[in-house]
């Protein structure tokens, strides 16, 4: 079984301290974090012990290497990561509301992160791939629109697995294109990892019950739908269905929740873990990842984990 490779943007991350509307008055910042979406998937399947790679690109600042020294030292392969001599590394700035709600200036289209393609050093990996992730938010970046193509069906082609996490916000209005593209992601896609409304645009019907169905009917093998402080549930195409409460911690950063639950979810699963026992990792990393500042800063080793678990009450 090959390594699980994932594909997108790689960023740093940079986070107001204070809450309040945007970013028009100074105000104190922490970071840089190493972040993007992708990344903090594939960091936490690093960090689980998961055989693990990304492709994606940084520019040469110190920025680029914040990112690839975290992976690194998380046990990613970071051989198919380029690193663009002519753009920065993508970035985000992010400041919490009184609501919980976030505002977000990013700076990808411009960036390293937008600008890879297809290579000896990714068509290599791939050749090698045993499991293929891809987040709905790469495909907003023409380039890793591409890779993707290219590296599903080379990977599902081989035997391998893919799986998705829609990853899109409601209020970003995607392209004909683009909404095709993930039709057909949808449609190949063994395990489906969507949250809240996620589900219905995925399946293109409404209930959640509905959308199940027809996701199974698509050809999807398993899901399992986010629900923040909520937990999570597990569906496969068999009919067995296990609700996973989440733990029950005081929430100071929730960017990146569901990028640690799939990446420790889907890293037991190819460790050969039970699903009901992956959900238990799959929780214990979100809300793990929820207690500190920064993206990927909570995302746990095996060890962590099983410490978090043994001394933190769950939700009934
Ligand atoms: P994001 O896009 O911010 O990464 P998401 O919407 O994909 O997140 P969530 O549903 O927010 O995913 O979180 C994933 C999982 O992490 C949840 O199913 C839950 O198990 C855990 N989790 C998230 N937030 C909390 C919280 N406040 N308390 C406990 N567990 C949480």
């Amino acid at each position: 079984l090959g390594p699980t490779v994932c594909v997108g943007e790689i960023l740093v991350e940079i986070v107001a301290t204070t809450v309040g509307n945007g970013f028009m008055e100074a105000q104190p910042l922490v970071g840089p974090f190493a972040s993007g979406a992708p990344a903090i998937f594939i960091s936490q399947c690093g960090r689980l012990g998961g055989s693990a790679a990304m492709i994606g690109a940084v520019g040469t600042d110190d920025f680029g290497r914040v990112n690839l020294e975290r992976l690194k030292g998380d046990g990613v392969d970071i051989s198919a990561i380029s690193i663009d001599p002519d753009y920065p590394t993508g970035s985000a700035f992010v400041r919490y509301r009184e609501d919980g709600s976030r505002d977000f200036v990013y700076n990808i289209a411009t960036s390293a992160a937008a600008r890879f393609g297809w290579s000896e050093g990714v068509s290599n990996l791939i050749d090698r791939a045993g499991h293929l992730h891809v987040m709905g938010s790469a495909l907003s970046v023409s380039s890793a629109c591409e890779v993707i193509d290219k590296a599903v069906d080379i990977v599902k082609t081989r035997g391998g697995t893919l799986s998705v996490d829609p990853n899109i916000r409601k209020e970003l209005k995607l392209d004909e294109a683009t909404e095709r593209r993930f039709a057909r992601l949808v449609a190949v896609a063994d395990l489906l990892l969507p949250s809240g409304e996620e589900l219905e645009r995925a399946a293109g019907v409404e209930g959640e019950t509905n959308a199940i169905r027809r996701l199974f009917e698509i050809g999807v093998k398993e899901i399992v739908l986010k629900r923040g402080a909520d937990g999570a549930t597990y569906y496969s195409r068999e009919g067995e269905r296990i609700d996973a409460p989440a733990f029950i911690v005081a929430e100071i950063d929730p960017t990146g929740a569901g990028d640690c639950f799939g990446g420790a979810y889907l890293t037991c699963r190819r460790l050969g873990m039970p699903a009901a026992d992956a959900l238990t990792y799959a929780a214990a990393a979100g809300a793990r990842n929820v207690t500190v500042v920064g993206p990927m800063e909570g995302a746990g080793t095996r060890e962590q984990l099983d410490a978090f678990i043994a001394t933190t009450e769950r939700r009934s």
